[in-house]
């Protein structure tokens, strides 16, 4: 006999997870099938940043204000450690200042709560930031970190206890025939499905992701040994390399000179699309990135080039006990080129939502249920 829900959500991801919860808390009978024995894709290799200031100003900063509200509930009510420490964009030449500054005059204006701070005002908020040559930074306060690890493996236990969601690992899903769904080696009816499969384009509805303009992006990412205990991050740092990489900050008419200084100047961080963030987990370990390498063939081998550039980037503004690097990784996610993320009908009760591109962490649970209102549930 087939196993019954109202709704299967395909990938224990972020987005997956999102999903499940959202229809949880609507009372439906949710079952989720993860092929993997764990979460392995985009949701635990990356910084854990929940980032509304990177959001550009209109719908999808407010979509990731929205998602920020859930996610706090849910840390909450899930007891998940998280750190709602905000943001810091520390700059150190003047075309840097130039941007952070005209972005906090407009921004304000435009629903962020952030704000310019001079040098010594960083530095009363971090200690974790480099002095020397600093000219100030931006400060912004919506920016949360969670640990993406601890995370996911711990959402679907929360929402297996507490809304008796169904989370099936190990099962991957080869057929979906409403309402018929083969995972694993199971058989399962639903009313409806979603597939959050991250960036596997291949192994359902192929044909959907053939014509969506859909591809991949590789991230290269490292991890430093545990900080001692008495030494916090504290808010999430960002320097001038990631003023150009966010949509925020095109609202600024200073931007282009920026972007263009760094590509000349610096032509081999333009080449691997390297900024620099950092993050802290729930061990004290620093978490360092990213590069962006776009196509759809991921090179499985990581670049020794990029992990120095990385370092060196970060080893000029980031100021802490160790900058010993215990792991080295990528991740690899679904961007499309110029749509913040995908949502698309596969079959009649079927949706695929894919392709938060860099801010599925931001967004997960705003699109979750901006989804499920487009689904009418
Ligand atoms: C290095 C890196 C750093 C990042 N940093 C941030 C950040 O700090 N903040 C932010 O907002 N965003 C960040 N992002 C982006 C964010 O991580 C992604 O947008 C997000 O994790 C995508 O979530 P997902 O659920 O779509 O995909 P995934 O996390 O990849 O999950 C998809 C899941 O589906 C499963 N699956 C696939 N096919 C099947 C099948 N047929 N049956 C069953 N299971 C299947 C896979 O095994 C996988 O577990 C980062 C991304 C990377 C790679």
């Amino acid at each position: 006999m087939a196993h019954r829900a109202d709704i299967a959500i395909v990938g224990a991801g972020i987005l997956g997870l999102a999903h499940a919860y959202e229809a949880a808390k609507k009372g439906l009978r949710v079952v989720v099938f993860e092929r993997s024995q764990r979460a392995s894709g985009a949701s635990v290799r990356n910084f854990g940043m929940i980032w509304p200031v990177g959001q550009p100003h209109g719908p999808l900063h407010e979509m990731a204000l929205r998602s920020r509200s859930r996610w706090l509930q849910l840390l909450e009510d899930a007891r998940l450690p998280y750190w709602p420490d905000g943001s810091l964009h520390v700059v150190y030449r003047p075309d840097e200042a130039a941007v952070a500054q005209e972005f906090a005059e407009v921004a304000p204006g435009l629903g962020y709560q952030c704000a310019w701070l001079n040098g010594d005002e960083v530095l009363a908020r971090s200690s974790a930031v480099q002095p020397h040559g600093l000219l100030g930074g931006l400060w912004s306060e919506t920016e949360l970190t969670v640990d993406p690890r601890v995370t996911l493996e711990k959402l679907p236990q929360y929402l297996s206890a507490e809304f008796g969601v169904t989370v099936r690992f190990g099962c991957s899903v080869h057929e979906i025939n409403l309402p018929v769904i083969e995972a694993g080696g199971e058989r399962w009816e639903a009313d409806r499905a979603i597939v959050c499969s991250g960036d596997d384009f291949e192994s359902l509805y192929p044909h959907v992701y053939a014509g969506s303009g859909i591809s991949r992006v590789k991230l290269q990412m490292l991890r430093t040994v545990p900080q001692p205990d008495a030494w916090r991050l504290g808010p999430a740092l960002a320097a001038g390399l990631t003023l150009r990489f966010y949509p925020a900050f095109t609202v600024c008419t200073t931007l282009p000179a920026l972007k263009q200084r760094i590509a000349s100047e610096t032509p081999e961080y333009e080449r691997w699309g390297i900024h620099g963030l950092v993050s802290q987990t729930v061990s004290g370990e620093l978490t360092l990135g990213d590069s962006h390498e776009h196509g759809a063939c991921v090179d499985i081998f990581n670049k020794q080039e990029i992990d120095e550039l990385i370092l060196r980037y970060i080893s000029g503004f980031l100021r802490a006990p160790s900058l010993t690097v215990a792991q080295r990784w990528y991740g690899v996610y679904a961007k499309h080129a110029d749509r913040p993320y995908l949502s698309l009908d596969a079959a009649p009760g079927v949706k695929i939502i894919t392709s938060p591109g860099g801010s599925g962490m931001t967004l997960a649970f705003g699109v979750a249920a901006r989804t499920l209102e487009e689904m009418g549930l």
